[in-house]
């Protein structure tokens, strides 16, 4: 079998597109599925619409990812440069190659020229107001001028554009892996621009030739380009290249069903009815797991297929699983909630260890730096399915690191009675007895007090919850009280005490 070669191709445009970050991840995961090479190559010749910045930026969540590419240009390779702006003179080559083959040819049509047979003010418009085969020989090129004519303006430096001379009567067929079969008709396309007058190619030119000589096997991309693949197999064609394979991935939607635009965004927290936020980088910033994200893109028209129920996926499991034949035709929508839902089931499968250093530096922040790890990884174990994020650590573990300042009132109000101060009183005695303060003797002290005062064992845990953690929920009692140690749990069942009654009295 040939060697599988992929690329994520993005143009700088701006900020980091969910559609882009999946066309990069499917990439990535089809290159390691089948044993193949990823490539970065940035299409930055479009300068109209270049970005500051946005190369730096796209790296920057390719690498956050973890879609670190094999090729590209961080990790260089053996057919670099992998920016199209400084491959220029390989296009230039291919495009000269093109004109004396008469298959394409320049153009020196100005721009209002353009524009006035595009608006059809031009006597030939009333053949064609599109640059195409019924109008091309009445426009201002080298198939209508004379040979000199063309030596002589080119020698004066006219601006020019170089056009790739369709044929009228094709048709062009392709077998997408997820499409199937798609048929495009020649006369519908124009004579595409291969070379701008600024010197740079188009999208078209450079991105045949650059999959050609990085000899790509397989292109990956959004369903936007589909039209482009008639163009692409003629310009193929013109050289004698095999085209590589193409898979073209569905759009991806608001949850109301409309395109994904930044505009209708100011922040996560606040979304308009029906919207998302495209931008990868919302994302990031407002704590979602890495994880969590390229799950839930994964799964923007991607399932592991009948019968297999998963929905929650590592990376790792995520490689094992993809395939391109198991990629819809139809549009997929982007769910926040399932994101979110993703990012708890992550938090949750999570290795403590690990978790552990996510927490650290946030540990220190708070001032909580100075417990051991082992106590660390026990409180994250009761705690981590908990999480929605990971920063909620902070708010629903602040008890195991200092003494609950206030206690829920809700809770209190509910739960606190009359005979719970000496309820509590009496627990603690019995606690205080055993030697040793594991989950299984602290929950058969507090039954037996339970049954000296003939109450359900309710009557003491919720009471006994708020007094340790201020909290009306939390993880199981027992595992928690646990946790805490007997002596922190005396203190606090003491104080608890002595306080709660005067709360409830205000
Ligand atoms: N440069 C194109 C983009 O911005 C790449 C399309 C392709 O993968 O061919 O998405």
């Amino acid at each position: 079998m040939a060697s599988v070669r992929v690329r994520f191709a993005p143009s700088p445009t701006g900020f980091v597109h969910i559609g882009s970050l999946r066309t990069a991840l499917y990439n990535y995961l089809f290159a390691r599925r089948n044993n193949g090479v990823f490539v970065l190559r940035i299409e930055d010749t479009d300068r109209t619409r270049y970005v500051e910045g946005a190369t730096e930026n796209l790296i920057r969540v390719l690498n956050w990812a973890g879609l670190v590419p094999d090729e590209g240009p961080e990790q260089e390779g053996p057919y670099g440069p992998y920016f199209q702006s400084q491959r220029t003179e390989i296009y230039h080559r291919y495009a000269q190659e093109l004109i004396e083959s008469g298959r394409a040819y320049y153009a020196f049509d100005t721009p209002e020229e353009l524009e006035s047979m595009r608006s059809g003010k031009l006597p030939q418009s009333a053949s064609s107001t599109r640059y195409n085969f019924l109008i091309r020989d009445s426009m201002c090129n080298s198939l209508s001028l004379s040979h000199r004519d063309v030596e002589r303006m080119l020698a004066d430096g006219m601006p020019y554009v170089v056009r790739l001379k369709m044929p009228a009567d094709r048709i062009f067929n392709v077998e997408d892996i997820i499409r199937g079969h798609v048929e495009f008709d020649s006369k519908e396309i124009d004579d595409q621009v291969l070379i701008k007058s600024d010197g740079y190619p188009t999208y078209h030119l450079a991105n045949v030739v650059d999959d050609h000589l990085m000899q790509i096997s397989h292109v990956i991309r959004g369903e936007e380009w589909l039209s482009s693949v008639p163009k692409h197999l003629y310009l193929y064609e013109c050289f004698s290249w095999q085209a590589p394979k193409m898979a073209h991935l569905p759009l991806i939607f608001n949850p109301d069903g409309t395109k994904m635009s930044k505009r209708d965004i100011t922040s996560l927290a606040d979304l308009p009815e029906g919207k998302v936020d495209p931008d990868v980088e919302s994302y990031i910033r407002a704590g979602f797991e890495r994880d969590a994200i390229l799950n839930a893109i994964a799964l923007l028209g991607w399932n592991p297929g009948d019968g297999h129920e998963q929905e929650v996926f590592s990376v790792t499991e995520l490689i094992e699983s993809f395939g391109l034949e198991r990629v819809n035709k139809s549009a997929a929508i982007f769910d926040l909630q399932k994101l979110r839902w993703l990012n708890k089931e992550h938090l949750g499968r999570m290795d403590e260890g690990d978790l552990l250093e996510r927490l650290k530096p946030g540990l220190a922040i708070k001032g909580w730096d100075r417990f051991s790890d082992d106590y660390y990884t026990r409180v994250i174990g009761l705690l981590k399915s908990r999480l929605s994020f990971v920063n909620d650590f902070f708010e629903y573990g602040a008890y195991f690191f200092q003494d609950p300042s206030e206690y829920e009132e809700k809770g209190l109000k509910k739960r606190w009675k009359a005979q719970s101060a000496n309820l509590m009183l009496e627990f603690c005695q019995e606690i205080d007895k055993l030697k040793s303060f594991n989950a299984g003797a602290i929950e058969e002290a507090l039954r037996q007090v339970a049954e000296r005062h003939d109450v359900g064992g309710g009557q003491i845990i919720h009471p006994v919850r708020l007094a340790v953690s201020g909290f009306s929920v939390g993880p199981g009692l027992f595992d928690l009280l646990e946790v805490l140690g007997k002596e922190r749990v005396i203190k606090r069942l003491k104080k608890a005490v002595e306080v709660i009654p005067a709360l409830l009295q205000q």
